[in-house]
């Protein structure tokens, strides 16, 4: 038996990058995954042929992570397609980085909208339909311990804020059988950061490892941690970065 048979998972922007890992990471373990996007509609719709052709069960559902009615009709939308829900991914994230004094307020709602506030809604809806043995995995970054250079104060401070919400979450769903973990990826080859890209040779060189991680590399922890052996792994993170916070 596959690792997440008979599983029904979320993955909140699913189309590109780590979560496009982590969708057909999980569906190759044997979940139903349905996951969301804003703009990528071609890709989803080649993610999802792909992992159908395989004989996986997925869907793709448009939700913006900065609308919180989108958010909370993704959830309803995984149960209505598959029958409930028991691993939560809050993946979707976006990074604005630039000198403080040039930030605007909206640059702060859309970063807090779609890194933190989705994430607090994709939970407060999903813990309405998971049991024991439900997961809710969110996608961090190891700059929540580690700023590394100027200019990326807002992206870290949203990145930070999910540390919180695990270790309070753990607390609240410990009881119910419920885990709540955080998975900090350091440099990913990525649309996002670019393993090619004008920061690129800069994060290198502060690497224990030198070199970019892949998507597989952080979905290769997802799956581990929505399976039976993560448990007893609740309130905490796991950080995956070649070594950069060491
Ligand atoms: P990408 O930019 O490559 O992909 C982002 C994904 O999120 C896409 O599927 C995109 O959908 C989706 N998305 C973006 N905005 C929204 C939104 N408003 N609502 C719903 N979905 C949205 O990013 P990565 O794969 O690199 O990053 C994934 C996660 O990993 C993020 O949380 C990021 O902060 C984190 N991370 C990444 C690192 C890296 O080096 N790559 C390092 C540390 C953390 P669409 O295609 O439709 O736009």
């Amino acid at each position: 038996m596959k690792k997440l048979e008979n599983k029904i998972a979320l993955v909140t922007g699913g189309s590109r990058g780590i979560g496009a890992a982590i969708v057909r990471r999980l569906a190759a373990e044997g979940a139903k995954v349905a996951f969301t996007y804003t703009s990528s509609a071609e890709k989803s719709e080649a993610l999802v042929a792909e992992i159908t052709g395989a004989g996986g069960e997925v869907v793709a559902i448009a939700a913006d992570n900065k609308n919180s009615e989108d958010v909370a009709g993704a959830v309803h939308k995984t149960v209505d397609a598959f029958g409930g829900l028991d691993i939560l991914v809050n993946n979707a994230g976006i990074y604005i980085g630039k000198d403080f004094a040039e930030h605007t307020i909206d640059e702060y709602d859309q970063v807090m909208d779609v890194n933190v506030k989705a994430v607090f809604v994709a939970a407060l809806e999903a813990v309405k339909h998971l049991q024991a043995g439900g997961r809710i995995i969110t996608i961090g970054s190891n700059i929540a311990d580690n700023a590394l250079k100027p200019q990326t104060t807002l992206y870290t401070m949203s990145k930070s804020a999910l540390q919180g919400f695990t270790r309070g979450l753990a607390r609240d769903l410990g009881p119910k059988g419920i885990t709540v973990t955080l998975v900090q990826p350091g440099p990913i080859d990525t649309d996002m950061n670019p393993a090619s890209g004008d920061l690129a040779d800069f994060l290198r060189s502060q690497m224990a490892i030198p070199s970019y991680g892949t998507g597989e590399d952080i979905a290769g922890l997802v799956a581990f941690l929505a399976s039976e052996e993560g448990k007893y792994i609740t309130g905490s993170w796991v950080t995956v970065d070649g070594g950069l916070n060491a």
